[in-house]
This record gives structure tokens, sequence and C-alpha cells, in this order.
């Protein structure tokens, strides 16, 4: 962030941990975490993929000139260049930045391209990595093919917009720079492409601007509490002593999980324990005594099978699924493309899996056994199926439809371990495949592989060159292969008891 300056606000400071920009300022010299380069660098394909589809001239030329401007928004005189664009009445405007203050709270914003309106003020665009909008034929909303930015005019989609409150923050920021530049449109429209790079799709920033101006002036906090992002903050290895010294709740309930007990005053994990609140001060002493699981019973069960398949899914981002990988408790069978997401291949990898799957179970029905498939967290593997049968039925063979899909998803055969270990177990931190198939015994070879590893990992499996794509597609399937066979072994563990996790109220 070359030019930025750390005093100023950003729109990322203003959601999630406002502790962070204290501790941008308390030390500078914290360089960011590889995850958040990583991130950026996520960013920066998206950003560049819609760059290179906007309008570089008109294809023909109209009355209205075309002029498109292309600033370095790290550059020192950025602002002063993006002002000069506006004033020079540039269709487009990419690169562009802004500063102001709020009641005294100086802010800076980035905005990745500013849309000349008729009327002469601008609309600004932005970036995202986010899905920003869903397909419903029930539902319209308005939206500009980015190749059209600057020529044409909004168009009605069938889709729903999708609020990500940090593109909201982004854009409010942007029209108050635009204030200031005397440029705002009055409709105070914005607009963003998300995934689907092809459109830019309108946002009525209005809604986002109270929020956004509350929490430019929300004083920042004067101590930290554990949040989820605290996992991927380069800041933890300093806010975690402090934390650790205060005793703080939410070191064992995050966010505002201890919310109901901080108003009790009880704002420390031993004040916790000692309060003798039943279950919560149970699993609160087995978090401080660093037990993982504890059952809820002394007795354990899991569904079971003859025949039983562990299955996970990987998908890179909203694009598509690329790996379905199975494990029949002997083999670990991997579905898998590197390539064309979205495309009829992403279908024809999908049409093996459920043909293999099939085969599997009529196998099963033929010599007279029970058959049963397991996941662990089934949102990800349905959400998949589904969008899979509805994208690609009747175009690519093999394909199910979407009844199909839901007769299963509904059926005995499809069985959700996360489901079943919930109903059993409590977990201090929670009861995630990650957290539970170690009590379980299991261990992956992949260590600290986690979510935002495997979408860094598929980017490099899909584009890098070899060996380095070689190796990361080597990296996923131990990764995926891992994931069903831990989903194996928590099952195992349940039918034998789980006898490694206490049971809650023992301790
Ligand atoms: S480690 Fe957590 S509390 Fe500290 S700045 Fe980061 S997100 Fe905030």
């Amino acid at each position: 962030m070359g030019r930025m300056q750390s005093e100023r606000l950003t729109p990322s400071d203003l959601v999630g941990c406002r502790y962070r920009q204290v501790q941008r300022i308390n030390f500078p010299e914290i360089s960011p975490l590889p995850a958040t380069m990583q991130r950026r660098a996520r960013r920066e394909v998206g950003l560049t993929e819609v760059l290179d589809r906007l309008p570089e001239q008109p294809k023909k030329r109209g009355r209205i000139p075309f002029t498109r401007a292309d600033l370095d928004n790290d550059a020192e005189l950025a602002e002063f260049e993006t002002l000069e664009a506006i004033a020079a009445g540039d269709t487009l405007i990419t690169g562009a930045v802004f500063t102001g203050t709020l009641e005294g709270v100086a802010w800076e914003v980035q905005v990745d391209v500013l849309v000349r309106n008729p009327d002469g003020s601008y609309m600004p665009v932005m970036v995202s990595n986010h899905r920003v909008a869903r397909p419903d034929p029930h539902k319209t909303m308005q939206g500009i093919a980015v190749t059209r930015l600057g020529l044409g005019q909004p168009l009605e989609l069938k889709a729903t917009l999708r609020h990500h409150t940090i593109d909201g923050y982004r854009l409010t920021l942007a029209l108050m720079g635009l204030e200031e530049a005397g440029a705002a449109p009055e409709s105070s429209i914005g607009a963003v492409v998300g995934q689907d790079r092809d459109w830019a799709y309108l946002v009525d920033v209005t809604r986002y601007a109270p929020a956004a101006h509350r929490a430019l002036l929300t004083p920042a906090p004067t101590a930290p509490r554990r949040v989820k992002e605290c996992a991927t903050c380069r800041f933890w290895p300093k806010c975690e002593p402090e934390l650790k010294a205060a005793d703080d709740i939410s070191l064992f309930l995050t966010g505002d999980r201890a919310d109901t007990y901080r108003e009790k005053g009880i704002n420390t994990t031993t004040a916790l324990i000692d309060a003798n609140l039943g279950e919560i001060s149970h699993v609160a002493a087995a978090w401080r005594a660093e037990i993982p699981v504890l059952r809820r019973e002394a007795h354990t069960s899991a569904p079971r099978f003859d025949v039983e398949i562990d299955v996970d899914v990987e998908a890179y981002l909203d694009l598509g699924a690329y790996l379905w990988g199975a494990w029949d408790g002997k083999t670990y069978i991997p579905f898998v493309i590197w390539s064309d997401l979205g495309e009829a291949a992403e279908g024809e990898n999908f049409a093996r899996f459920w043909s293999w799957l099939k085969s599997r179970r009529d196998k099963a029905r033929q010599q007279g056994q029970t058959f049963g498939v397991f996941c662990y967290a089934s949102n990800g593997e349905n959400h998949w199926m589904l969008s899979t049968a509805r994208r690609f039925f009747g175009k690519v063979k093999g394909v199910p439809d979407e009844q199909e899909i839901r007769s299963f998803i509904s059926s005995d055969q499809w069985n959700d371990m996360f489901a079943v270990a919930r109903s059993q177990l409590v977990g201090p931190g929670g009861l995630g495949l990650k957290q539970l198939a170690p009590a379980a015994g299991f261990h992956w070879e992949e260590e600290d592989f986690a979510g935002e590893d495997s979408l860094h990992a598929y980017l490099i499996a899909s584009t890098a060159a070899e060996p380095e794509a070689e190796a990361a597609r080597a990296q996923l399937l131990s990764y995926n292969g891992d994931d069903c066979r831990a989903t194996a072994a928590v099952r195992h563990w349940l039918r034998q008891g789980a006898r490694t996790a206490p049971v809650l109220g023992n301790i």
C-alpha cells in the first residue's frame, strides 16, 4: 500500500475487528501474512481480468467522445490525477483515489473504476471477489455488461443482489470522494463486479451510508477482543499475550458469544468457570484444561452400513467444483479437473463421479448389502451437487437432474457426520473436522493447510508452470483424501465410544 497513510481509515478498517487500526499504528513493522498477500493476489487477478474487459475505445465512435484514463493508485499524486481526470471528463477512470475527513476522521479509498454518467457525474465501480448477485427468475435488478461500461445503458437482469458490507462501504467512501469533487451522481448509485466478471451490478449505496458513517465515527477500542479473524491476523502475536494476561473471556468465547456473560459482569474465563452456570462452565473448564472434545452422554454411536463411502468436494470460490474425492475404506478415488471450471468439463467430471457412486450402490444392492455415503458438514456437497445438476443436466451426458440429487440428499444413504457428532459431543473450540478428527486419532499429511490455502493452491494448480502446478495438485489431492479419511475416522471413533473425550460434567 505504498503511499497509503496508516492514520487514514480505509474501508477494510471499518469492518471486522476495529483494534487492527490501533495495532497497525502500534506495530508498523509487522508485515501482512502470506494468506493476506495471497488474498490480495487473487483480488489483483480478478481486477486485471475486469480491467482487461473494459472498453478501450468504442467500437463505433458515437457523438460522445470516449476517453479512458488508467491511473496508478499507488502513485504519490494519485488523488490529484483522479481529480484531473474528472475535470477532463474522461469516460472511464481506473485506479482512482479519494481522501477526505468526516468530522475530523480521515479516510481514504481506492476506486477501481469511475464511469462517467451522461450528466457529467461519475458512478464508482468496485471489483470484488465476492459473489455479488445470484440468478433469480422471480426478481429483477440492473446491471451493465463490463465490456459496455462507459458506453451502454443498464439492463434488467433476473437476479438478486447479495450484500457484502465491505463492498458497500467502499462505494460509500467513493461517493463521499465524488461529492467533494462535485461529481457525485444524484442517484447515489454505484456498481460492483463480483465473481461473475461479465457484469457490473448496480447498487443503491444510500442503504450503506449511515452504517459506514457510524463506523467511521466510532472510536477505536482500547483493548483487543478475540474474534474469528484473529486466526488470520498478523497482530495475533501481540494481542494474544494481552488477552491471556487479562484471562479475557473472548479467548474461550469469541466475538459476541460472551456478551450475555459480560452483561452479568463475567469478563474472564475463571469467573465463568467459578460461576457454575452448568454446561457452559464445564465446557470452559475443558477449554482451560485443553480438552478439545467432550461427550454429552457416556454412550456414542454412528450410522453403520455394509458398504461405506466418504465424500468431500473442493470448489474454487463460486466458479465451480473441481474435485469430488471419495474414500471407500481402502482406496481414495479423486474425480478432478484442473481447468475449465464452469464449462462442460466440470459437468463431465461430476458425471464420472456420480456414475461411479451409483455403480457402487448398485453393486451393494445386488449383493444384498446396505450402502451409505458420508460427508462432514453437507452444505458444500449439497450446494455443488444441486448446482451441477442445475447447470449441466440435459447439456452434459450423465449429469443427473435436480430431482435425482434431491432424492439422494433426503435419503438414508446420505449422512452428515457433523450432524451426528454435534448431537453427541461438544467442543470448546467447535466441532469442525479439524478439531474433532485429531481427538479421534487422525492427523492430516498436509498440516496447517486450511480453506484459504486450498484456494491459493488451486490457483497455482490450474495456472502455474510445472513442477509447481504438479506439487499444488498433489497437495490438494492429499488434503481432500485426508478430509475423506478423517470423516471415516470420526465415524469409527464414535462407534467405539469416543473414549478419549471425557464425559461432560466429569471434569
Ligand atoms: S489479533 Fe484479533 S484482536 Fe488483535 S488486531 Fe487482529 S483481529 Fe483484532
